[in-house]
Parts: structure tokens; sequence; C-alpha cells
């Protein structure tokens, strides 16, 4: 362009400008010509109409410049009405191209814009380039000619309206044509201005310029790869286009308009046409701007009644959760993420004895919790309201005692939620209790019941056991082999029924708090021995290994603590394939020791991970038969974990099988003491004829199944990195 600028300004003979000129034009017009179809063969719908006429307009525009070449009066003629048709073909392009869809005060103030546009365009065409075209005498030029300016006033008018109501991914590329169209139009208005002066026009002037640099900057548009415009109807049309820009694009072109006509009249050059124009351009932007405060007006009314409306039924739903919240019998408060308390329902203020009032803004737990059984306060970090507020899972504690506002305790069954909101850490949490006072004292009557059935049931047991001994024992006589048979049927049966009674006895008394707990201090390796040196002969009947890698210690009652491990570590060798090992992992974490039972066996229906915890519940009916055992020994473990002041739950692995988690508290300041000599890791307890046997090579490197090759001696494989599931649920 610059080189073109150069080549027109300097002195090189005319003949060589024209043929350069004309030349270029006439490449350039072919070339977009070649754009513009291939853009078109690229869109669909209005869009590709669009394109269409464009290609149509630049190719008749540029057979109008070959024409123009010629200086022959009829062939100048066919140039102009040439001219003519490609900037008609070119305003219906702008005019089918699709923008955003408009509402009706909208498309009446696209169209005030329009002549607001239009106008200022005619009258800076006419007072700072073209002065004489406006006010020129009515008899100089031809009618197509007067029509050439007025239609390249509409095109760059449609341009200017395009770009600042197109979407903000199609403005770059659009504004480029646009420019590009108007840069067009000022050679077209200098052309008509030559023209209507009754002057012979000739290319290789300076106004060849605008229309080379339409061309250029069209050839732009589509030559940078960064532009996309969108190909089919659709995305524009759906895009909310800003009035901003087309705002401020009306209220500078006015400014700039009423500056000059200021001028234009100081000069004493205002004639009739300018004025009509300059009245016209005047009205339409006042017209314009009341459009858009009727418009404004309109909105604010329509959005103020809309927020009402919105108020209105957030209000209904706020009444009737708050209806629903303070109606329902059990007790509920909200807690935010640092456990104070937000709200506190009727039925909790009423259940824990004061006001709502009181309540609100004290910690939840501090207030709440009642000590344990050992007169200790419950630490912070076990409480469920803290771990559903930390884990972001729901917990549930079926045995929880509360302190009312008088000092008395009232027994209570609670679930925390977490107050969750996508992608953030918990807000809160919402806790629900009941309390069971009376279904605790239902309770109590029936394991009274149970307890006085269970005892009166075992003293014939036991004389019936003690016979049976005798008979098979030989004491009678000898049996026959069918006598034996019998009597060893009997015999087991009996022994079952002991145990089963055993357990009954134990749960209650461990549910009723009889048992009275002899609470020291412990190393778990000592507790975790004590427990498989029971389960040898299960665990070398089954041919399962169990490995152990425990470090802590504990502050807890020993029997109680050995009698959960055997249950949680005896299941784990009985539901193992045969081969299988069991991993027994011991823990420090804060105040607790927690401890991980993992095997490989077949694993517990999710639905049943919770369940299992409760009294009789076996997975499969068939469990009590296949592997013995009565279902009640996971509901004693979580009476003792409970009652111990720990928790205790069950998770699937991954890669199968399960891993059941337990918690006990940790001695103070246990997490110091060196380590048992015992507890080397990667240990291996029992093993079918091994007893506390050393790692042997082979089990030093635990299973793949279970357990990834550990590095070395010197870092104890956790169980977390053996490819067990964490644990995930409360
Ligand atoms: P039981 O005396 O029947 O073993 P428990 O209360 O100890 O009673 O266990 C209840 C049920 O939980 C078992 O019958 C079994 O179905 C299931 N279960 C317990 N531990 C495991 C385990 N490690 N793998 C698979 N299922 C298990």
């Amino acid at each position: 362009m610059v080189a073109f600028a150069l080549l027109l300004t300097s002195g090189v003979q005319h003949p060589v400008r024209l043929t350069a000129s004309a030349t270029a034009l006439v490449l350039g017009g072919l070339i977009l010509a070649t754009q513009f179809f291939g853009r078109s063969r690229r869109s669909d719908g209005r869009r590709r109409l669009a394109w269409l006429l464009f290609t149509g307009c630049v190719l008749i525009g540029a057979l109008s410049n070959l024409l123009s070449v010629d200086t022959g009066r009829t062939i100048r003629a066919a140039a102009n009405l040439a001219l003519l048709v490609a900037l008609g073909v070119g305003v219906m392009g702008f005019a089918v191209f699709p923008l955003a869809r408009r509402r009706g005060t909208d498309l009446l103030r696209m169209v005030l814009d329009g002549i607001v546009i239009g106008g200022c365009f005619l009258l800076f065409g006419s007072s700072v380039f073209f002065p004489a075209l406006l006010n020129a005498e009515p008899s100089a030029p031809a009618p197509t000619v007067l029509l050439i300016p007025v239609f390249d006033v509409v095109i760059a008018t449609f341009a200017t309206l395009l770009v600042v109501r197109s979407s903000p991914a199609e403005r770059p590329v659009l504004a480029l044509t646009a420019v590009g169209f108007c840069g067009y139009a000022v050679s077209d208005f200098a052309y008509a201005a030559i023209v209507a002066q009754g002057r012979l026009f000739q290319f290789g002037s300076l106004v060849d310029l605008g229309w080379i640099t339409g061309y250029v900057l069209v050839a732009l548009a589509f030559a940078n790869p960064g532009t996309r415009v969108a190909s089919s109807d659709a995305p524009s049309v759906e895009v909310e286009v800003s009035a901003v820009p087309g705002t401020v694009v009306v209220v500078t072109l006015f400014l700039v308009a009423a500056t000059l006509t200021a001028s234009v009249a100081l000069s004493g050059r205002l004639g009739l046409p300018y004025a009509v124009v300059w009245l016209a351009v005047l009205l339409a932007m006042v017209a314009r701007q009341i459009a858009l405060i009727v418009d404004n007006e309109t909105l604010r009314r329509t959005l103020e009644r809309r927020v009402l409306d919105r108020n209105r039924s957030l209000r209904q739903v706020t009444q009737q959760s708050d209806l629903l919240v303070n109606s329902v019998g059990d007790g509920i408060y909200g807690v935010d993420e640092t456990g104070l308390v937000t709200f506190v329902n009727p039925a909790a203020a009423q259940a824990l004895g004061c006001t709502a009032r009181e309540l609100i803004g004290r910690p939840a737990h501090a207030v709440f919790h009642g000590n344990r059984p050992d007169g200790t306060p419950y630490p912070v970090e076990s409480c469920y309201i803290t771990e559903a507020i930390r884990d972001a899972v729901v917990t549930n504690a079926e045995e929880d005692t509360y302190l009312r506002a008088d000092g008395r305790e009232i027994p209570v069954e609670v679930t925390a939620t977490p107050l969750l909101e996508a992608g953030r850490a918990p807000l809160g949490a919402v806790v629900v209790f009941r309390d069971v006072t009376q279904r605790r004292e239902v309770d109590r009557l029936k394991s009274e019941f149970v307890s006085m059935v269970s005892h009166e049931l075992r003293t014939p047991l036991t004389a019936i056991r003690g016979s049976l001994g005798l008979v098979s024992g030989g004491a009678l006589g000898p049996l026959t082999p069918p006598a034996t048979r019998m009597v060893d049927i009997a015999l087991s049966s009996t022994d079952r029924l002991t145990r089963l009674i055993n357990d009954i006895l134990d749960i209650e008394r461990m549910e009723s708090g009889v048992i009275p707990l002899d609470i020291a201090d412990h190393t778990a390796q000592s507790l975790v021995d004590a427990a498989v040196a029971q389960l040898l002969v299960l665990a070398g009947e089954a041919r399962v290994k169990v490995v152990t890698d425990v470090q802590g210690r504990v502050r807890t009652d020993a029997d109680r603590a050995v009698q959960t491990l055997i249950n949680v570590v005896g299941n784990a060798i009985k539901f193992s394939n045969p081969g299988g090992t069991v991993l027994v992992v011991a823990r420090q974490r804060g105040a607790f020791v927690t401890f991980d039972v993992a095997d490989r066996g077949r694993g517990i229906p999710e639905d049943k991970l919770d369940q299992i915890f409760a009294r009789f519940e076996q997975v499969d009916s068939s469990d009590s038969r296949e592997k013995g055992g009565s279902g009640l020994g996971l509901a004693i473990s979580r009476s003792i974990v409970e009652r111990l002041g720990g928790r205790i739950s069950a998770v699937n692995n991954a890669g199968g099988g399960s891993t059941f988690t337990f918690t006990l508290p940790a001695t103070p300041g246990g997490a110091d003491e060196p380590a048992d000599p015992g507890a080397a890791p990667g240990h291996v307890l029992a093993e079918p004829g091994h007893v506390l046997a050393p790692p042997e090579p082979e089990l030093a490197e635990p299973e793949p199944e279970l357990a990834e090759p550990d590095p070395g001696p010197a870092e104890p494989a956790h169980h977390d990195s053996l490819g067990l599931a964490d644990r995930s649920g409360p």
C-alpha cells in the first residue's frame, strides 16, 4: 500500500501509473472474489448468501474498473452502471449478513443508528473531502454518478453496524472487511466528485489508493489464520452482543459530525442539502437516545419485577424449609467449618434444655459432648462433626451422650452430614440427633431378658457338654462307630451353642457397661502378637499367612483389644482364599493408633459394609454353616472399640478383599518412643507350620497381589502403598 502510495504520488509517467493501478485493481478484485467465494462454500444459511453477494460485488467492481480504463463516453457510462450494480450487490450482502437477533425497540435503534452513521458519513464525505458533492449544482452530474456515493454511504453504514453488532469473536475479521469497504467507498466518493465536476476520471491518481487499501484490508482479514468467522448462522445469533460499542461509535461519529457542521455553518457554506442531512442526523440521534432510555426503563422494570418474583418464591421456599426444620421431632443443628453452632431447631433446643440463642456461636463439640465413661473428655479429633467436616463424609454415632444445660446426660443417636458445595471444602455440617432414652430403656430390658435366658441356658448346657464329654471319652464303655459319630456331632453343636450364648452374654454385658475396663498402656505389637498367637491353628488350617507391620502404643484394655483383633483378623483368615495373606498394619495418627486388617478374600457387598456390624448380620446366610460363627463377632468388636473410645469400619480394597479399620486411643506422648524390638516391619507371625517365625526370603517380599516389593527393611511398607484401599467411609 505504501509502495503504491509512493508510486501514485511519484513523478512516474501517467500511463505507467494508470496501467499499474488498473492491473492491481482488477487483479485485487479477482483475488478477493476467489476468497469470498471460498468463504461462501464454507458457510451456510444467510451467511453463505452474504459471502456470495460480496463475491458478486467485487467481481462486478473489477469489471467496472476494467471498463473505466477506456475513456470513451459510452463505455464510461457502462463502467458507472457496473460500479452502481456492484455497490448495490454489496449493500445486499451486508443486509443479509446475520446479526444477533433483535427485539422490537432494538431493531428501531439499529435503524436510527444506521441513519446517524450514514448521515455522518455523508456529512464527512461532503464537508471534509468533497464539499462540491453535497452542495453540487443539480445540473452537473448524471444521476448514476450521484447514486454512487449514496450507495457507498449505505455500504459504509452497514459495514459499521455489522462490526458494532457482531459477536466479539467475529469482530476482527468483519472490522477489517468493513474498513476495507469504507476505503473503497472513499475512492468511489472521490470518483463521483470528479465526475460530478464534469472532469474526466483516469486511474493513476491518489484516488486509486482507497480501492487498493480496500482490497488489501479485506485480503488481510482473510489471510490472518487467527481470525475465524462462524460458518453458520446459529452461533452468532445466540451470542448476546453488548450495546456499548454501538453507542460509542454512534456518539463519536455524531460529535465529529456536529463539530464539522458547526465549522461549515461558521464558514457560511451551509447549503440546504447539508442542513437537511444534519437535521436528519440530529433527529435520529435524539430519537435513538429516547429509544435507549425507554428500552432501559422497560428493562429495569422487567428486572425489578423478576427480582420481586424471585424474592417472593425464595421467601416461600425459606418459609417452607423453616417450617420443616421447626416442626420435625428430631434435633437439628448446623455448625460452620470451625465447629461453631450456626442454627438450632426448636426440637434440639428443647432436648438440650436451653434456647437456640444460647447455643448459637458456641463450639458444638465442647457444649454437647458428655465425657467418656472413664471421665476423660472426648478428643475433638475423633468427634463425628470434626470427621464430617474434615473428611467430607457422612458420619454416624449410634452410641453418643449429649450433655443438657442442667447437667443431665441424654443418650443420642447422631448423623453429621457435611455441607458441600461443588469444588469447595465443606462449609460446615448439619447434625441430626435423636434422644434414644426410651429406646435404650427397652434395649436394656431386652438385654436383661436375653442375659437371664442365656444364663439359664448355660447351666443345663454345661451339664450336657460334660456328660457328652464323658460318653465320648469312653467313661461309659466303648462306643460303636455310628454312636461315636453321633456323639461328636452333639459335642460340636453343643460347643457352637455355648459359643453363641457366650457371645450374646458378652455383647449384652459390653453394651450395658457392666464389664469393667482395665485401661493401661500397651504396645500395639503385644496386642497383635497375642491375638495372632490364638489364631495360629485357624490360619494353619486355612493355609493363610498373617503379615504384620505394627507400630505405636495404645492406652486401652488389653483383653478387649485382643478380643477385637481376634474377631477381625479371624474373619480375615476365614474369608481369605487358601494360600492368601492377611496384612495387619498399625500406625499412630494423631491421638489414635489405627489398626488396618486387610485381606484379599471375597470382599463385602458395598451395601453391607455398614450392616455387618449389626447383631446377627452376615453377608451370606451360608456363612454360619460354612465358616462357623453367628454374625455377632463384629457387633461385639464395635461395642468394644466404641467403649474404648475408638471407631471401626470396613471398606473394600481396589484389587479385591476388604480392609477393616479400627482406632484405639494412643498413649499420650507414645509416638516418640522407639518401636518395640519385636515389631520389625514385615514380621511374619502365622503361617502353616511356622510360629512367630522370622521372615523367610520368600515371605519378606510380600505377595505381589497384596503388596508391592518393599524397598528395604528400614522403611516399613505402609498399607497405603501396598495397593490396598484408603479408608474412605465414615
Ligand atoms: P461371624 O461370626 O459370622 O464371622 P461377624 O460379625 O464377625 O460374624 O461377621 C459378620 C459377617 O461379615 C460375616 O458372616 C461375613 O459375612 C462378613 N465378614 C466379616 N469379615 C469379613 C471379611 N474379612 N471378608 C468378607 N466378609 C467378612
